[in-house]
């Protein structure tokens, strides 16, 4: 079975073939698929709006591994230069933030580090393997700019900014081709306001001057570079650092498709000199709140914190993801929220004391297990896993237990085992349902249904078994 994945480059999904195995790519670095995503700035709460990315990072990795393929991932951590405004204007978002709270920027950056940190660990997301920060990568971020304004990709509005000339750029429009003239239009209307000395609307700066004299917290004392990095020019120059010049797959929500991924392609492509820089660009949409956009004049920039408030776990607002394709606008209302959170301790339920521990080989050719995984190859499709899941709950064979354990440990990670308590059953509900298992056996049926009945009355539901029956509370 093969995985296949939604391309943005392509519009299409396509099967995955990653460098390694592609004849097309003369791909040194053999045995592993390379995998880099974005991060949010750190200078405020993530929203559940970021942990969806985050969360969506995480998925492409636990697809990619339950297809057999090894990864390396990285996912940066923006601590520098990120402004208000994601056109090249507005403050320093890490800044701005730094005078409102009285800390310096890099407590700033600690700060929202940790608490992002944490919030993975409580959605039961391990770590990545290289997570490296904007600030210490600054010197590569220079070699990059230098290697473009080497091959006069770059022009200089003196003493002010450093800017990608966009219109040496072949292909530039190439990732949000359906989109590039509703961009020209906005930023048609823009320039008529400023074009901060820009040649061309769609340029975007890679190093910011200082002109103001004025003393910034991270400054570095180069003669020329002594201010700030443009936001884009980092993720080309940390991904090229760790998982090399060219690789598999690039993420990150879909807001980023017109701008931020746009130009990374431009300034990687024309700085490393390569084509494809990257093979696959896996993005995840948005999710909305109440219909419509998550604001801050609305109150509806939902943190993990709140969710918690309402003593919802972690792991149900995971669920919550689970329960849309990634690929697809996902809304979220705090009713949803009760669903995911229902169905869950339903799920866990249903699973007590069945954690199973079976080799993936014993189970291979299970047709629970193949549907499973065809539904997990067709561009992750979660939504169908989850009813694939429950459903096989209704049939239970041999492995059944055993497959649900597999996805979990691997997969889900939804504490489905780990949160189980015991529940007691009366031992009146379990005479009921022995004596039910009889009237069965006999054909009684009238019997059976009668005491079927009693036992809803009691709040017990029956489920039959092959070898018995389980008894669950209402
Ligand atoms: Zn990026």
């Amino acid at each position: 079975m093969k995985l296949k994945i939604y391309n943005t480059m392509s519009r299409q999904k396509e099967e995955f073939v990653p460098l390694m195995e592609d004849s097309n790519y003369n791909w040194p670095k053999k045995d592993f698929v390379w995998m880099y995503s974005c991060w949010p700035t750190v200078y405020r709460d993530p929203s559940i709006w970021n942990y969806r990315a985050t969360f969506t990072a995480d998925l492409i990795r636990n697809t990619l591994k339950l297809f057999w393929y090894k990864v390396v991932s990285v996912m940066n951590i923006t601590d520098v230069g990120h402004l208000t405004s994601d056109a090249d204007d507005g403050e320093d978002k890490l800044e701005k933030w730094a005078k409102r709270e009285w800390i310096s920027v890099w407590e700033v950056a600690k700060k929202y580090e940790n608490i992002f940190m944490k919030g993975m660990k409580a959605l039961n997301i391990d770590t990545f393997d290289v997570m490296p920060k904007a600030t210490d990568h600054i010197a590569e971020q220079i070699s990059l700019i230098q290697k473009l304004e080497e091959k006069a990709y770059t022009y200089e509005v003196p003493g002010d900014w450093i800017y990608m000339d966009t219109s040496k750029v072949e292909n530039y429009w190439e990732l949000m081709w359906p989109n590039y003239k509703k961009r020209l239009e906005d930023l048609n209307a823009w320039i008529r306001v400023d074009m901060w000395g820009k040649k061309n609307p769609t340029d975007f700066a890679l190093w910011k001057f200082n002109v103001t004299g004025q003393k910034r917290d991270m400054e570095r004392d180069s003669p020329r570079w002594i201010w700030f990095p443009g936001w884009h020019i980092e993720c080309s120059a940390m991904s090229s650092k760790y998982l090399g010049e060219q690789f598999d797959i690039h993420h990150w929500w879909a807001d980023h498709i017109t701008v931020h991924h746009s130009n990374e392609i431009a300034q990687s492509e024309c700085g490393f000199g390569v084509h494809p820089w990257v093979k696959y660009w896996v993005h995840n949409e948005f999710l909305q709140v109440d219909w419509g956009k998550m604001s801050k004049s609305l109150w509806n920039v939902y943190t993990l914190e709140d969710v918690q408030k309402r003593w919802y776990s972690p792991l149900d607002l995971k669920y919550f993801y689970f329960m849309a394709q990634y690929s697809n606008f996902q809304n979220f209302t705090w009713e949803q929220l009760d669903v995911a959170k229902n169905t869950r301790q339903a799920l866990i339920r249903k699973l007590q004391w069945r954690e199973e521990l079976k080799d993936r080989k014993e189970f291979e050719n299970d047709p629970f297990f193949k549907e499973a995984m065809e539904a997990v190859s067709d561009n992750i499709n979660t939504p169908k896993l989850l009813a694939i899941i429950q459903s096989s709950l209704n049939n239970v064979n041999e492995n059944t237990y055993a497959i649900i354990t597999f996805f979990e440990n691997n997969f889900l990670k939804l504490w489905l085992f780990e949160e189980q308590e015991k529940v007691e059953i009366p031992s009146e509900v379990q005479e009921l349902a022995q004596k039910r298992r009889e009237a069965k056996k006999n054909k009684d049926w009238n019997t059976a249904d009668s005491l079927r009945d009693q036992l809803t009355s009691l709040w017990w539901k029956i489920l039959d078994r092959p070898d018995g029956f389980d008894l669950e509370k209402i």
